[in-house]
């Protein structure tokens, strides 16, 4: 039995979810049909995209089912430079691949400025403001993307000021809310921006769903084209027992949001106790070990004795602990994390909770880190 602790990665299906998917199989028919076994699975798309735009404060016709994050973030950029006259991209180097090899891509079509930020991970908002006012003046179109909280070392950022700060200067706003959304409370008539991004599967949800929210009135064009779906904004045949389950986890965890982010809070706090007691060594990255500037999902560490020649994660896998050391997508890369390298951080382990996660994992890891075999 492995002992998982890679929430940030992927979270276990929760009953809810399955519960709801296993219902929508019986749900065969295309919800494009006019008919009745079309209508039946055209109502629980629409249920689910009503729920969700109840809970985030939108307008239903905003949430636009797609494959997943990765989509919803190439999405909000691509058409952002092809079809809204976006001239400048403030971005950041610590984003997920899902933004920064899109950036990347984008490269010679618009001007691409890397937003500043310190050995800790947080971005400098003062120099995006002067940034975007200089632009303002200058009356050329630029989108910020920044991260809502980095998957890496959980580090969050101030999305009510970026928001602020985009509206006065009438630029565009994209943040990848993959790790925030269904954690944190989200509300984008409060907040407003005009993209964010969702992954079913952050939120035990299924793998390979999730959504796009896109500000109305922002006109952006597909990203995938072929039939009418959703709106005409995405084609394809609907994942619909995704989307059960997709709505299935994000109603789990909007109703216990308080109680959850205050389990996993605890877990945090009781991590970060038990590691410094047992490594006065030990180094956290980022932002992670500071509860009110990272969210309660994440946490990095350092500890130089047992780091030191890169083999921990791989002694922890045999041990049967579920870590990472970046992003799982990057796991097959070659070079570590970008994020630890960004912020110049000598390496690190993540560990990350869900509501699953308890105090007696915790202390299996702090023994088997004090415990480890010594490698031949
Ligand atoms: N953005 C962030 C911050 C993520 O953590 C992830 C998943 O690891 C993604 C985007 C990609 O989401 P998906 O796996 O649904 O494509």
């Amino acid at each position: 039995m492995s002992i998982y602790l890679d929430n940030a990665a992927t979270t276990p299906l929760c009953p809810e979810a399955k519960e709801a998917m296993i219902a929508a199989l019986e749900l065969y028919g295309n919800p494009s049909s006019t008919h009745a076994e079309g209508r039946k699975a055209k109502a629980l798309v629409e249920r689910v995209r009503k729920e969700i735009a109840a809970a985030l404060n939108c307008l239903p016709a905003e949430v636009i089912f797609t494959s997943g994050g990765t989509e919803a973030d190439n999405w909000a950029l691509k058409s952002s430079v092809e079809f809204l006259g976006v001239k400048k991209l403030y971005h950041s180097e610590l984003e997920h691949h899902a933004v920064t090899h899109m950036v990347e891509a984008l490269e010679g079509k618009l001007e691409c400025v890397a937003i500043p930020f310190n050995e800790h991970g947080d971005h400098d908002l003062d120099w995006l403001e002067a940034a975007l006012s200089a632009d303002a003046a200058s009356s050329r179109k630029a989108l910020v993307s920044l991260m809502h909280a980095n998957n890496e070392i959980g580090n969050l950022v101030d999305l009510a000021r970026l928001s602020s700060m985009t509206r006065a200067h009438g630029a565009l706003l994209h943040s990848d809310t993959v790790q925030t959304m269904a954690h944190l409370k989200l509300d984008f008539g409060a907040t407003p921006l005009e993209f964010a991004a969702c992954s079913a599967h952050k939120f035990h949800g299924p793998k390979g769903i999730g959504f796009a929210y896109i500000k109305q009135g922002t006109g952006v064009q597909p990203f995938i084209r072929g039939g009418a779906q959703e709106r005409g904004h995405r084609a394809g045949t609907e994942n619909v027992v995704g989307i059960a389950g997709l709505g299935a986890a994000f109603s789990a965890a909007v109703a216990h949001l308080d109680a959850d982010a205050a389990h996993m809070t605890r877990v945090k706090t009781y991590a970060i106790d038990a590691l410094r007691k047992a490594f006065p060594t030990i180094c956290f990255n980022g932002r992670s070990a500071d509860l009110d500037k990272s969210l309660f999902t994440v946490l990095n560490f350092y500890v130089p004795e047992l780091h030191e020649g890169g083999m921990l994660n791989f002694q922890l896998d045999l041990q049967g602990f579920c870590v990472s050391g970046g992003s799982a997508c990057s796991s097959g890369s070659v070079g570590g994390s970008h994020v630890l390298g960004g912020i110049k951080s000598p390496g690190g382990t993540r560990i990350s909770f869900s509501r699953m996660t308890t105090l007696g994992e915790i202390d299996a890891l702090v023994h088997a880190l004090q415990n480890l075999p010594k490698l031949d």
